[in-house]
């Protein structure tokens, strides 16, 4: 524990962001990472607790306590060390995770908690900065080779724990690009993709093959989900020429919206309006984007993804954003002895909402309007929970003027033709059906084919997209090797 009195003498500190009318006009991230003398005067509060909640709390079980006493004292490169020992890819989560270790801090309970996942980024930005991230090529080669299908985070941690063990790992991605929605849902406002970039290149230089615009199995001719492959590869063909396959593929079918109207112009999933900005940002030309300049944009869904559209169309220059949540409006406030250590319900209040956007609760839509085949506005109905179930509220009826409507009601399950092609067991969801446990965990029905990440456990988040390619790994490991030194 740095200082036995710290939690005492200091306060939590928030990482600055630039201004939003600076923010708004460029696709850069706006979030200041601590500097030294302020990650150490955090790292002071942690009160080294001896049962540390946030460590369970963590998805990947990052040893926090630890970490926070190494950057108290100065010691940034065994920080580091101690961070890479259960994650990854800390520069992702400590972007974009939304911390549940901190909503599990004992200091939680009466105060602030400690603020973890900004010393997680400035610990993870400094080794960037130093040169401390290097490839850790294994010293002895398995001559076992394993396929990777999907390069989500779920599919980048197990590629580069399978090649540290020594096996030849080949990731697919039907994409360009590599990283799922790290690359393609994520706005580069939260995550620039040249994180995503260097963490390739040291699995290049680790071992990992990676083909992109390779799709694995069939695809769906009226899927609406980005697909660029130019070529594709059968189930059968990675059966046979690998020793295990991993599938990654992540959970991409969105969740639709069945009201009258729905097939009008200017209704878009939430995945098709995102990767298109991505796409843009990154260099590629597109005829006809989505955009939202000069529109009055409607959000359907109150969640990260329907934030991050909100982010999206201030960006372009909307005329109006108005976000429509379902559920009723949660307390500004958790009740903490109820909740705790558990992730709350609260109002949360994203950096894209305070960039401008009109927020409604306990909205339903009804109908979509148009004319001449466009869309111009939404009838809607305000619910309330009756009985546990919502129910309309008679006489609210109202319209919303829309020339853009975006759907973020979240994903319902993988592309399922994967999973068809190599015969792969479905749970109820659609999601591959395989568990979790040590030594048989993440194995599929299929004799050699592991599932993990979104594509197992539904829309899940990134961190534990990441502990599950660990996990993973570690379970295919075992299957080739008849034991595996790999972490859980
Ligand atoms: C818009 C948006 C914003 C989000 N924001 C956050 C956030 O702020 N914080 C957070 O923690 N989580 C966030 N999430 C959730 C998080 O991104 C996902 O939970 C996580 O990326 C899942 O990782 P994955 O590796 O399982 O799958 P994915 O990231 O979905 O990757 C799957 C990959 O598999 C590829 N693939 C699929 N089928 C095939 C095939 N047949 N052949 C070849 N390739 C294939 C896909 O192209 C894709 O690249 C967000 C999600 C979205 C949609
Ligand atoms: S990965 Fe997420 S939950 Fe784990 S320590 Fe970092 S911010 Fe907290």
């Amino acid at each position: 524990m740095g200082k036995v009195t710290g939690f005492l003498e200091y306060e939590r500190l928030e990482e600055g962001h630039e201004p939003p009318q600076a923010r708004l006009k460029t696709w850069k991230e706006f979030v200041i990472t601590l500097n030294e003398e302020q990650a150490k005067v955090q790292g002071a509060r942690c009160m080294d607790c001896g049962t540390p909640f946030c460590n369970s709390g963590c998805p990947v079980n990052n040893i926090i306590p630890d970490f926070n006493d190494l950057v108290f004292h100065g010691d940034w490169r065994n920080a580091i060390e101690v961070l890479h020992s259960t994650n990854n890819f800390p520069e992702f989560t400590g972007r974009v995770c939304p911390a549940p270790c901190e909503a599990a801090c004992t200091l939680n309970v009466n105060d602030d908690a400690v603020g973890i996942k900004s010393i997680e980024h400035a610990i993870i930005d400094r080794a960037w900065a130093e040169g401390w991230v290097t490839p850790l090529v294994p010293a002895v080669k398995t001559g076992r080779k394993v396929a990777v299908v999907g390069s989500g985070p779920a599919g980048l941690a197990a590629a580069q724990q399978l090649a540290r063990a020594g096996h030849e790992v080949t990731v697919f991605e039907k994409n360009s690009r590599i990283g799922g929605l790290l690359r393609y849902g994520i706005p580069d406002f939260k995550m620039e993709k040249t994180h995503i970039d260097r963490r390739v290149a040291q699995m290049q230089a680790e071992g990992v093959v990676f083909r992109t615009g390779v799709l694995v199995g069939a695809w769906p001719a009226d899927s609406k989900v980005t697909n660029d492959a130019k070529e594709a590869v059968s189930a059968e063909q990675l059966k046979a020429e690998f020793d295990a396959v991993l599938l990654t593929g992540g959970s991409e079918t969105s969740r639709d919206l069945p009201v009258p109207g729905r097939e009008l112009d200017g209704v878009h999933f939430a995945m098709e309006f995102l990767p298109q900005q991505n796409k843009v940002v990154a260099g590629d030309k597109l005829k006809g984007q989505i955009m939202a300049t000069g529109k009055h944009v409607i959000v359907i869904g109150g969640g990260d993804t329907g934030s991050d559209c909100v982010g999206t169309s201030n960006r372009h220059g909307a005329a109006s954003v108005t976000q429509f949540e379902l559920l009723p409006q949660p307390p500004e406030q958790e009740d903490k002895p109820l909740t705790w250590p558990y992730w709350p319900t609260k109002l949360r209040t994203s950096s894209s909402h305070e960039e401008g956007c009109e927020r409604e609760f306990a909205i339903a839509t009804k109908e979509l309007i148009g004319h001449k085949g466009k869309v111009t506005a939404l009838k809607t109905v305000r619910v309330q929970m009756q009985g546990g179930k919502l129910v309309e509220v008679p006489g609210t009826e109202q319209e919303y003027k829309a020339d853009l409507v975006l759907l973020a009601m979240g994903f319902v399950a993988p592309v399922g033709s994967v999973l068809d092609a190599f015969g792969v067991d479905k749970d109820n969801r659609g999601n591959a059906r395989a568990g979790t446990e040590d030594l048989t965990g993440y194995k599929t029905n299929v004799d050699k084919v592991f599932a993990a990440g979104d594509m197992r456990r539904g829309q899940s988040l990134v961190v534990w997209a990441i502990r599950e390619g660990r996990q993973a790994a570690r379970e295919v490991d075992t299957y080739l090797m008849g034991r595996s030194d790999l972490p859980r």
